[in-house]
Order: C-alpha cells, then structure tokens, then sequence
C-alpha cells in the first residue's frame, strides 16, 4: 500500500512568485504546480495531501504561536499519515526544526522541514528536487526524528544551520553527520537515527519568554552588559570566543553575571565557533564563567542553544530543573 504523507505548507520562497515588492507567497500556486508535475504522481512517490497555512508567511514572521499550531496540527493527524513535510523558508526553518524537536513527546513518525532557494516557478529552482527527496525518504523511512532535507541532505533538524543566503548547499550539521544523503540512490545512515521515543504522544507548548543575546568581540561594553542583565530576563544566552571563553581583565563582568545568575536570570554559554564545544574548563577565561553558575550549551548550534532555552522556560519556572536539562541531550541535539 502506498504511504500517505501530509505536507504543512506555511510559506518561504519555496511557492513564492514576482511581484512588485519582491518575491512574495502566493496562494494556491505550490498545491497547483505538484499537481502539474508528474514527478509527485510517479508510481514511486507517496500519496500527499497538503495543508496550506493562510496566510502564508516569509519565514522571518515565524512565531511561537506558529510552532504550537504546526505541532498540534502534526499530533492531530499522526495516525492518519506515516510522515509529515514542513514547507518553510530556510531563514528560520532551523529555528522550528528545533522547537519541533523538543515540544512533541512520543514521535515516531519522520517530520521533515524543506523549502528552497529558488522559488518553483523559476526554471533553475531547487524547490522540486527538495520536495520529491523530501517525500521519498518520509515515505521510505520511519525514522523518530524532525530533520531538515535540503541539497541532497538529511539533517538532524536541531543541529542544522543555515550557512548561505543564496547557494543550494544552505544548511551544515557542524557536529553530527547527514541521517541521509541522496544521490541515485537513496542512501540512509540508520545508525544515527534517534532511538524510538517510548512516551505517549504529547505536546509541550512554547510561551514567550525574555531571552536575550549578548555576543562577545573586543571592545564590547560593559556597561551596556549592565543596562541588559538589569532588565527583567528569564535567560541569556553569552556568545563567548573559542572553547566559551571570555575576557577576564575586568572582573565586574563575573560580578555582574553572578548578580544575575542570583536573581535567577538563566545564563547560558554558547561558542561562537559553529564546531567544536564549549568547555569551560580548558581555559582560565572559561573556567571564571563555569565558577558563577554559567551552563554550558556544549556543542549546540547558535538555534538549538536558544530554542532548548525558550522550551525549558516554557515548561517550568525551576531553575535548578532548567539548568539540569540544558546540559543534557534532550532530542539528541548536544553530543556529551
Ligand atoms: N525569506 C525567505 C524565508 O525564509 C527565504 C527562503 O525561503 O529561503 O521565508
């Protein structure tokens, strides 16, 4: 019997067209060029049946209510399909491969995110070879994961990052390997797949919290430091140099964290360097932070390391809690 896959159609440059204004979604014009094309017909493709989000969005309009709905509409229809596809622009498409990944307890099901570079409608468009080995490896794997297929590439979506703005080659997984690759043949890494989640399915709703950023580079400001940590944050997440480190001329910075970290702000350190880890006890410039009460975003992405924050402060106000399950793999997003 044929596989059935859902596609959640919630906009990007994937089903854009020309305008005035620039490139902007257009209604109805994905759903009618798939059913145009006979690739999605082919007796190797899955049956699909598309759910268009209105309006459809540029993915930079992306929202935590977004990431809710997408989920609950995904739990609705579990049964229904053996997989799921997520149509977005690539711009925030890590971001909500990472909410995705933490907030859907018990999935089993493959949930892929893909768009494209190059809307549809263009001759040199990236956007059908992304949708067809999209729904092939949905319909031909049943793997528990939300990844991210783009280029040829199945990626472990919460470790993915978009590197490019225009090539085709738009996502890395600096820190764990492609789940799948597609060439003339279909090519899976089985051996990376996440394990079966044995929970009942259930979902975990994002709330907006305030998070921060502050990245490091020399000759930042203090005092700007000052005036951000004093105002009301649930959590920050530190840019840091390297392995997580940071300046340690002025002491007032530890001081002003510590500070912080007491009046329960979350802090949390994420490297710069996209491979590799933090590790705060290699350097002295690290270890001052680890001595406060930092916690370590360890191998994360910049988005993974941010999303893991705004989920954990979603689902509970326990600080001690948030800062345990920061340093642990969750969805297999951090690798110690
Ligand atoms: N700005 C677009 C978006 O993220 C870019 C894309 O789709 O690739 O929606």
């Amino acid at each position: 019997m044929k596989k059935a896959i859902l596609i959640l159609y919630t906009g990007g440059t994937i089903g854009m067209a020309k305008t005035a204004t620039g490139y902007q979604p257009t209604a109805g014009l994905l759903s009618k060029l798939m059913a145009e094309d006979r690739a999605f017909s082919h007796e190797d493709m899955p049956h699909y049946d598309i759910v268009e989000y209105t309006p459809l969005i540029d993915s930079s309009n992306m929202t935590l209510h977004h990431w809710n709905v997408l989920a609950k509409d995904i739990i609705k229809a579990y049964e229904d399909y053996d997989g799921f596809i997520i149509l977005h622009g690539t711009d925030t498409m890590a971001y909500t491969a990472c909410a995705l990944s933490f907030m859907i307890d018990g999935l089993n099901k493959p949930v892929i995110l893909t768009g494209a570079q190059v809307a549809l409608t263009e001759a040199h468009s990236d956007a059908r070879e992304n949708l067809i080995s999209a729904l092939l490896l949905a319909s031909r794997y049943c793997f528990p994961e939300v990844a991210i297929l783009f280029n040829h590439y199945l990626l472990r979506g919460n470790r993915a990052h978009k590197i490019d703005a225009i090539g085709y080659n738009a996502f890395l997984s600096p820190n764990y390997p492609p789940l799948a690759e597609v060439g003339s043949e279909l090519l899976a890494h089985t051996e990376l797949f996440c394990a079966t989640d044995a929970k009942a399915l259930a979902l975990h709703k994002y709330i907006p919290i305030t998070l921060a950023h502050f990245r490091f580079f020399p000759g930042y400001s203090l005092d700007f430091l000052d005036t951000l940590l004093h105002h009301p944050l649930r959590a920050l997440l530190l840019h840091t140099y390297g392995s997580g480190n940071v300046p340690t001329i002025d002491k007032k910075l530890f001081s002003l964290l510590e500070q912080a970290i007491a009046r329960g702000v979350i802090i949390a350190n994420c490297s710069q360097c996209l491979k590799g880890h933090v590790n705060m006890t290699s350097y002295a410039t690290g270890q001052a932070l680890q001595e406060i009460g930092v916690i370590s975003a360890q191998d994360m992405t910049p988005e993974a390391a941010t999303v893991k924050l705004q989920f954990l402060c979603s689902i509970s106000n326990d600080s001690n809690w948030i800062r345990q399950q920061y340093g642990r793999s969750l969805r297999g997003e951090l690798s110690y």
